[in-house]
């Protein structure tokens, strides 16, 4: 009897491999997920797949061979998404060695032991727009690369010895998703779209006064996470393995976003002053809510960036289907009933 196609996903306990996890199962695959021991709860974002026993949970770590050895034994994967990494800009710059230790050695560790167990491997790396840092919007698969954080470096060392390199002295199937932004509910608060929509809710729910960001007027390419997975399937599913650029086509800052997110759960902001002094009031109570704090400031700071995803349109034909004002509602609306949960 023909077996059902196998995935192995690392990083399946954050906000892409929530998403893609269910989006594999969906099509009919088994599912298997490498995850690294915490004190805390790592499973709060698939509680609903773990528990039933859809997925199977297998423990290792990216920093530890014989773990990825037994997880790639145990589950013979036929495609491997490779979306374990320190994946925070900020912290990248605070523990630098931990950022290339995971984001680049683990995965040299994962290719080399996956081709070795099975050289047919299908092997999906999760790249990143950061890769590009300040070059010229819009970046496509042909821009520059021009790094400017730990965390954009190590990815790009990934991508360039072990998908790109790879691909050529070993024929080996990894594609890289070069992807600009996504959010969603389940992104982590120290995220910015998600720390502006969980302090919005508490702040609406009267349990925050005001909360304080860095550089407002940045520009990223927002998408939304749910929409980002099916690229990643689609990529391996072609004849041949190549890199995609997945992103909106389209920018806009932290502000538009914190603009938006408000909105959505009725809070207007006014805004007054300049620079550091810079402040968002809500209009209705007159209250100010949002402040600038320069510690939230990067030591350099991408300022713009947009991608241009048409080879993925041309190519696997895949398109982003939410919009950023659906986006920023999705994620305000949701903090406010977790919130309200939460403090009930
Ligand atoms: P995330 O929520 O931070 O998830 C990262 C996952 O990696 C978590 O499950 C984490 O486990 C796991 N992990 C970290 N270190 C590990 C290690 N040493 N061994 C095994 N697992 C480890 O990130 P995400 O937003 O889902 O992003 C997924 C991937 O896409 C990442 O590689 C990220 O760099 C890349 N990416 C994301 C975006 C974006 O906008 N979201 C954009 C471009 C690229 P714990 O729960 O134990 O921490």
């Amino acid at each position: 009897m023909k077996r059902n196609k196998r995935a192995l996903i690392t990083g399946i306990t954050g906000q892409d491999g929530s998403y893609l996890a269910p989006f594999l199962l969906k099509k009919g695959y088994d599912v298997y997920g490498l995850v690294r021991r915490s004190s805390s709860d790592p499973f709060y974002r698939i509680e609903q797949l773990r528990l039933p026993k859809k997925i199977k949970i297998l423990y290792g770590d990216l920093r530890d061979t014989a773990s990825i050895d037994r997880a790639i034994a145990e589950s013979q994967p036929d495609e491997i998404y490779n979306l374990a990494a320190l994946a925070d800009v900020g912290i990248s710059f605070l523990v630098p060695e931990e950022t290339i230790e995971i984001n680049y050695y683990g995965v040299g560790r994962l290719t080399n032991r996956a081709m070795t167990a099975n050289p047919k491997v299908r092997i999906y790396q999760a790249s990143t727009s950061d890769m590009f840092g300040n070059a010229k919007p819009p970046y496509n698969e042909k821009t520059r690369y021009n790094t400017t954080s730990p965390y954009g470096e190590s990815k790009l060392k990934a991508h360039q010895d072990f998908v790109e390199e790879y691909r050529r002295r070993y024929n080996l199937f990894i594609c890289s998703g070069i992807m600009f932004n996504h959010e969603s509910p389940v992104r982590h608060k120290n995220c910015v779209t998600r720390k502006i929509t969980h302090s919005l809710a508490k702040i609406k729910l009267g349990k925050q006064e005001y909360f304080e960001l860095g550089n407002i007027d940045t520009k990223r390419d927002w998408g939304y996470a749910g929409d980002y997975v099916e690229a990643m399937w689609k990529m391996l599913q072609q004849k041949k393995p190549d890199d995609y650029v997945i992103a909106t086509g389209k920018s806009h800052s932290v502000r538009d976003f914190l603009n938006a997110a408000a909105k959505a759960i009725d809070i207007d902001i006014i805004w007054s002053g300049k620079g550091l002094k810079e402040i968002g009031k809500n209009k209705k109570t007159g209250k100010t809510i949002v402040k600038i704090n320069k510690k939230f400031f990067r030591p350099t700071e991408i300022n713009h960036s947009r991608g241009d995803g048409s080879k993925a349109r041309r190519k696997l034909g895949w398109e982003p289907k939410t919009s950023f004002n659906e986006l920023a509602e999705m994620m305000a609306k949701s903090d406010l009933k977790l919130v309200r949960r939460e403090t009930s």
